[in-house]
């Protein structure tokens, strides 16, 4: 069995649609193809702004689901001319949108739970598009509620899965397919969502009074549904498909020559989402590489194109540097107010205050007095931090500045980079060089 996960972009129109049906149609073989489907375009962005206790829910919040519902209804007449029962069907789910919205609370304590109940329409509607237009173009398509297949605990926005319990499901859901003769040819079902298991729930149908609660797995946690589903399934592979050739060595957006790689092994690929390469959701490639399932990296655009494939391989090919470029960073450089080294006391207390504020740490060094941590700049939370270590230490920053991580790095590759800005933190190990320069010179 075979998992394909199509993204927001490649579902974004009528077009992209029929496009993504067609690669669908030329991959069917005897067993169903799983296919794992994210929102339509940039629709979890949209839902996110209805979700009640967020600023725009209020202001903007009719001609948001105005705008809502005019996209999906568009694409669904683009690729089915007045098809009343496609139409009901989308207006069916925003009808139980509009219900759910209505019987949230906005306080802020409910700000996750809300989040996970709302944006999981973006996929509930786009896998339901898709599958009636795969089932009207002769596709025997069957419809999978993910949140019934992919279980998680409560922790809203970022559920944590129950394999065992997931596992089972869809080996019950399969054992079907074959008691009752009639696998389909497609198996359909969204990314990103999932439900919280019901004994970990309790909290929730207390307050809702709800028999089931809609949970999600991160921002642009498809990917990650697909290789949870290839793992439960024992799949042959994973393929996503993307907008890019495949795994690039750097993000085009920030290099003009970049240069597609072949093959990547699991541990390459996992290092490189932890540094911020954001081909791949950092989740993704784990699962597949305890069951040995290949994830292959391909473009719906050029769907007859080799692509990339990350598996068993020992090296990188064809070896060349890897950058991982991010922006928007601050460095901040902590001091004890009294004139004390920074040793693991002080550490500790560092450390307590970044994990209860939720920031992670992308760089760090320490000297005897003073400990450096290069971060994102998330205006919400940094200004709690800074104001947090300031009861403590002394802090100082310097905003607007670049990481860039460099595998396989060589001087002269450095020094492109760096293109003569200041070094302000600067780490390297065998393999890899981390550089924090500020973004302008
Ligand atoms: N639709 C979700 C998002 O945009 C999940 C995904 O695309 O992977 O974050
Ligand atoms: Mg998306």
């Amino acid at each position: 069995m075979k998992v394909f996960k199509f993204g927001g972009a490649s579902v974004n129109s009528a077009d992209a649609v029929r496009n993504m049906a067609h690669i669908v149609q030329t991959h069917l073989e005897s067993e169903p193809l799983v296919v794992v489907v994210s929102a339509m375009g940039k629709t979890t962005n949209l839902l996110e702004k209805l979700v009640p206790g967020s600023p725009e829910c209020e202001t903007q919040g009719q001609a948001l689901r105005k705008q809502l519902e005019d996209y999906h209804l568009g694409i669904a007449n683009g690729l089915i001319p007045n098809d009343k029962e496609l139409v009901g069907k989308i207006q069916s789910l925003l009808h139980e949108l509009d219900e759910t919205i209505a019987t949230l609370q906005p306080l802020s304590e409910h700000y996750n739970y809300n989040y996970d109940q709302v944006v999981s329409f973006g996929e509930l509607i786009s896998t339901t598009i898709i599958a009636h237009y795969l089932n009207h173009h002769g596709i025997n398509t069957q419809w999978a509620d993910a949140r019934k297949l992919v279980v998680t605990d409560n922790h809203f926005r970022e559920g944590r899965v129950d394999w065992t319990e997931t596992a089972e499901r869809w080996r019950a859901m399969s054992e079907q397919w074959s008691t009752e003769g009639g696998a389909p040819q497609v198996l359909l079902t969204q990314g990103f969502i999932a439900g919280a298991k019901e004994e970990d729930d309790n909290l929730q149908f207390s307050i809702f009074n709800l028999q089931f609660s809609t949970t999600t797995l991160g921002r642009e946690g498809s990917d990650y549904s697909a290789a949870i589903l290839a793992y439960c399934l024992g799949a042959e592979s994973v393929t996503i498909w993307k907008d890019v050739p495949g795994f690039l060595n750097a993000d085009p957006k920030f290099f003009p020559d970049t240069v597609k790689i072949n093959e990547i092994p699991y541990d390459e690929a996992i290092e490189l989402a932890y540094y911020g390469a954001s081909v791949i959701h950092p989740k993704t490639v784990k699962p597949l590489q305890n069951m040995g399932i290949p994830l292959y990296i391909r473009s719906f655009i050029h769907p007859e194109a080799k692509g990339s494939v990350i598996g068993n391989y020992h090296i990188i090919s064809p070896e060349t540097p890897l950058y991982i470029f991010r922006n928007n960073q601050i460095l901040l450089s902590v001091y004890p107010r009294d004139y004390s080294f920074i040793a693991e006391d002080n550490l500790q207390v560092i450390f307590g205050i970044l994990s209860k504020i939720g920031v992670r740490v992308n760089l760090m060094q320490n000297s005897a007095l003073s400990f450096s941590i290069c971060v994102d700049n998330n205006p919400q939370l940094i200004g709690r931090l800074i104001e947090e270590l300031k009861s403590m230490f002394r802090v100082r920053y310097n905003e607007n500045l670049q990481l860039v991580t460099i595998r396989y790095y060589t001087q002269q590759v450095i020094d492109r980079i760096v293109a003569g800005r200041p070094i302000l933190l600067e780490q390297r190990s065998r393999l890899t060089e981390q550089i924090v320069v500020p973004l302008d010179k």
